[in-house]
């Protein structure tokens, strides 16, 4: 189980009448017999806010390398703007890629620096000069322009090294791992710069990154991979909500993840019986395509519910499971307070503790628990998903 993570607030999505800028056509890239990304079908669309999103070695920067051009896919082809770029290198291509370290050249100004790549490209002084200064006001570093890069701190470095691709005016703007090099504070502060820098750019951000909250909190769109494989693309909201497998549902965020057989399973209403759980679980809807399969039923730890009663504190909703199903006798085993909420783990019968979320918005007129209480968990039929692998 990873860290518990709150739901996250979804960005805009990209407009209805967006077109396609990226496409991968069953993409493959081997570095040996090692398959690094593993036939991937991809689109993105102009204006996207894109997240390439897994575990380190899951292909993602191999991924975001062959877009840029330094790398060659094996099988397959990249399409930008609709132009197969296969013979394209990657100083001519529609992309800018912003590195995890964000290397800038010490011994330059920052106007220097961000100039850099215009003067190589022949652009002249004075178009340069405008441009350094439209690009350093764009990442808020106006007036430091005739500073080193040792009398910056890690953030404004960071904005140096976006504005100097920004400069250039890409179609494409790539970010790996971007702020990774930043302490904590510094990349929640830059989190809400780079998503406000992508809507006032209004260009197309594909982002690398191995921390969900970051993909979660800034991207329009996610692609989960796994071993080189996509696993899943969506927006956050979704992935969040409707994880397509164990994999994803427990790689974003945290889950409760219940290993059982469909006993019951209508159009209206499924049931599910995991071994040793002292309940079935009820969903108000039907599963598709399980028929006789192994099923892994999920559930947040903020949709369950702690009460000392059996059928929770709050009233039932109309569709909600009849009595009987989605209620589990426990005791709470341990808390973490975190200010605006509570963890708590509590242990059910054969010892398997189960993790609640708890808002502390209103704690003053909740139930207090205590350790070694016996409580009862319980949860909406709309709550759990049912994941077939
Ligand atoms: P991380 O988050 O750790 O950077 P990643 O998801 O970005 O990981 P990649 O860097 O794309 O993963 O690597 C995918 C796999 O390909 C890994 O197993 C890696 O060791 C391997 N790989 C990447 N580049 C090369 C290379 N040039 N030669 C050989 N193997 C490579």
């Amino acid at each position: 189980m990873t860290d518990a993570a709150p739901a996250p607030a979804a960005r805009a999505p990209a407009r209805k009448d967006a077109r396609t800028i990226i496409t991968f056509e069953n993409v493959t890239k081997r570095f040996g017999k090692m398959v690094a990304v593993d036939n991937v079908n991809l689109t993105i669309e102009e204006g996207e806010f894109f997240a390439l999103l897994g575990p380190s070695g899951c292909g993602k920067t191999t991924l975001l390398r062959m877009l840029a051009g330094f790398e060659t896919p094996t099988e397959g082809r990249i399409l930008i703007d609709g132009r197969d770029v296969s013979d394209v290198p990657p100083n001519k291509r529609p992309v800018n890629m912003v590195f995890q370290s964000y290397a800038v050249f010490p011994h330059m100004t920052v106007t220097d620096n961000v100039g850099y790549g215009l003067k190589v490209d022949g652009v002249p002084g004075k178009e340069r000069a405008q441009r350094v200064q439209e690009a350093l006001s764009l990442v808020q570093l106006d007036g430091l322009g005739s500073r080193m890069p040792d009398q910056l701190s890690g953030g404004q470095r960071q904005r140096v090294a976006l504005a100097r691709a920004l400069v250039k005016r890409p179609r494409v703007l790539l970010l790996d791992e971007p702020l990774s090099a930043l302490d904590a504070k510094l990349r929640d502060q830059m989190r809400t710069e780079l998503s406000t820098l992508q809507e006032k750019v209004g260009i197309t951000f594909i982002m690398v990154t191995h921390d969900q909250d970051e993909a979660l909190a800034l991207a329009t769109r996610c692609a989960v991979m796994n071993r080189g494989l996509l696993q899943q693309v969506a927006p956050p909201n979704d992935l969040y909500e409707f994880p397509n497998s164990r994999f994803v549902a427990d790689f974003i965020g945290t889950v409760n993840l219940f290993e059982g057989a469909l006993i019951v399973d209508e159009p209206d209403h499924a049931i599910v019986r995991s071994p040793g759980l002292e309940t079935e679980i009820y969903l108000d809807h039907g599963v598709t395509g399980a028929r006789g399969a192994t099923v892994w039923a999920a559930i947040r730890p903020e949709k369950i519910e702690l009460s000392k009663r059996p059928e929770g504190s709050s009233p039932p909703v109309m569709d909600d499971a009849p009595a009987g199903y989605n209620a589990l006798p426990g005791t709470i085993r341990h808390e973490v307070y975190l200010g605006s909420e509570s963890v708590y783990e509590v242990e059910i019968k054969g010892g398997r503790r189960i993790r609640v979320l708890r808002s502390n918005l209103t704690r003053w007129d909740q139930e207090d628990f205590v350790l070694g209480e016996p409580v009862w968990l319980s949860w909406h039929a709309c709550s759990p998903a049912v994941l077939l692998s």
